[in-house]
């Protein structure tokens, strides 16, 4: 079998697409090589898809588009729960493949593959009790909405939650009657081949495919005629593949990059709030769309607050993300390494200073320790710009009202986070901050199914929860009224 399951560490995932419904097609592209960020060894090998061969794809997916929107939508959302179960069954090997290509904790890994399973099993349970709307105009007429699917769907997904991020596009596209290109991330392409092999297996032919490669197949099928593109990933391919789109004519649907800001009020305990920025700045090694990527803290705890989390910083275990005793992992790869070493060396060129972390290890792989970076400015990039590592940069303010300002005051509107002791402050905060979500004394958390409606440069359209499935649903309004004569 061109695609059969080899393991990991000395074996490595041999990657094969799924093209109409045939696996091993194409691939012509040339290969591709991901390494285990931890120590620098090959994990998988990928083919790449050439334009040719995405064209071809999405005209495949074309031909199973009309039978799968015909399909009775209590029968979609059985294969949706048969696959969520098979994803379940392999959990364990998601997981794994997902520590050996992007580096993170195996129990972090495991975490999100069983969140995906959830939201699988959620639209299934959503997708046939969602409810249309009836309109009451003339007597004699009935008016009704009908949600119908949008056709093709090409989800375009990153590497730092494989998993879930990809379980959400696909269940959402798949449920709702749409035929999905999957291509994920060029990081993480055996985990979301694990993944597609596993959606296939409970769905009709053909319903699923899956292109791998890098940017160049993200690109070359952002400019194919598809009804949707749903990307999740960095702000700067949002608007490439907004741009592609606006050539096209198709919806885009984009979740994309953010630098979230922390609020510490200066009425908090200092010690618990370094927790709650520890945990929000270095989990998944920093590398989650809404990690805490900007500190503004009060100037009455700042002193205390800094202290504490550089002792959170210094506490946490670093080490490959297979060994279960490991907090932090690796960050992705060397190049993205590079990157942020390079902005935090930056901040100090500007008069930053580094509490702890912020060297280069030796050694094989892309680890980076937990850093804290005080004395920040505002207006430093390493404040504006997203850094998606473990690196807290502290600034520190006079006010309430001066932290405010500073966290709206971004070009990203993901998330942002307000640990304060007052009620009218957090009510300033929902209320003035510019951003799809806010959350209140806990960096992460939120009830399953919370839906996600960036804005700035962090994207257009829910990227997540029940308003998903509208996203990939186009409304009828049908009109009908009796023949001339009133009998029908
Ligand atoms: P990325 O945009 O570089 O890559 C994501 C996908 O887009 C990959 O499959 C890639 O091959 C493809 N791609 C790259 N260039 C393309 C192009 N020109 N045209 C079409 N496709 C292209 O992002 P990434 O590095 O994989 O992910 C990290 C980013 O994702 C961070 O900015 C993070 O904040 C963001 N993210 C956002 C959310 C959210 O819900 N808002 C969730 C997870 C990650």
């Amino acid at each position: 079998m061109p695609w059969a399951y080899q393991g990991i560490h000395g074996r490595m995932y041999t990657v094969a697409q799924l093209i109409g419904g045939v696996w091993g097609a194409g691939g012509e592209g040339g290969e591709l090589v991901v390494h285990d960020p931890a120590d620098g060894t090959p994990v998988s090998s990928v083919p790449v898809a050439t334009a040719e061969e995405v064209s071809k794809a999405v005209e495949a997916a074309r031909g199973a588009a009309e039978e799968w929107a015909a399909t009775p939508p209590a029968e979609r959302a059985a294969a949706l729960h048969r696959a969520a179960d098979a994803v379940a069954a392999v959990a364990a090997e998601l997981a794994q493949a997902t520590t050996a290509e992007m580096g993170k904790p195996l129990a972090d890994a495991r975490g999100g593959v069983d969140a995906g399973v959830g939201t699988l099993h959620q639209y299934a349970e959503l997708a046939p009790v969602r409810g249309g709307r009836t309109l009451h105009g003339a007597t004699e007429a009935i008016d009704f909405m009908l949600p119908q699917p949008r056709g093709v769907v090409a989800a375009i997904t990153p590497w730092n939650d494989p998993v879930a991020v990809s379980c959400g596009l696909l269940g959402a596209a798949l449920v709702t009657g749409n035929v999905v290109l999957y291509k994920p991330s060029e990081r993480t392409p055996a985990t979301g081949w694990l993944l597609a092999k596993t959606l296939d297996g409970a769905l009709p032919a053909g319903v699923l495919s899956l292109l791998t490669g890098g940017p160049e197949v993200g690109a070359a099928l952002a400019a194919q005629r598809v009804d949707v593109l749903a990307h999740v990933g960095s702000t700067a391919t949002g608007r490439s593949i907004a741009a592609a789109a606006a050539q096209t004519g198709a919806k885009v649907l984009l979740e994309n990059g953010g630098s979230d800001p922390l609020v510490v009020d200066g009425n908090v305990d200092p010690v618990w709030a370094a927790q709650q920025a520890a945990l929000g700045a270095f989990a998944n090694a920093g590398q989650i769309c809404v990690a805490v990527e900007r500190i503004y803290v009060h100037r009455d705890v700042a002193e205390d607050f800094v202290d504490a989390l550089v002792d959170r910083a210094q506490a946490l275990r670093s080490g490959p993300g297979a060994d279960p005793a490991t907090e932090l992992g690796p960050l992705v790869d060397r190049r993205h390494r590079d990157h942020v070493h390079g902005q935090v060396t930056a901040a100090v060129a500007q008069g930053a200073r580094i509490r702890t972390g912020g060297a280069l290890p030796d050694g094989p792989g892309a680890h980076y320790p937990a850093t804290v970076v005080s004395d920040c400015r505002h207006d430093m990039p390493l404040v504006r710009e997203e850094t998606f590592a473990p690196v807290a940069p502290v600034v520190v303010v006079d006010s309430f009202s001066e932290a405010l300002r500073c966290a709206a005051d971004s070009p990203y509107g993901l998330a942002a986070t307000v640990l304060t002791a007052s009620m009218s402050h957090a009510q300033r905060a929902w209320r003035e901050l510019p951003v799809g979500t806010v959350k209140v004394n806990a960096v992460f958390g939120g009830a399953p199914g919370g839906a996600a409606h960036p804005r700035r440069g962090s994207g257009q359209g829910f990227g997540y929860g029940p308003e998903l499935l509208d996203e990939f649903t186009a409304t009828k309004a049908v009109h009908l009224e009796a023949p001339g004569g009133g009998h029908w």
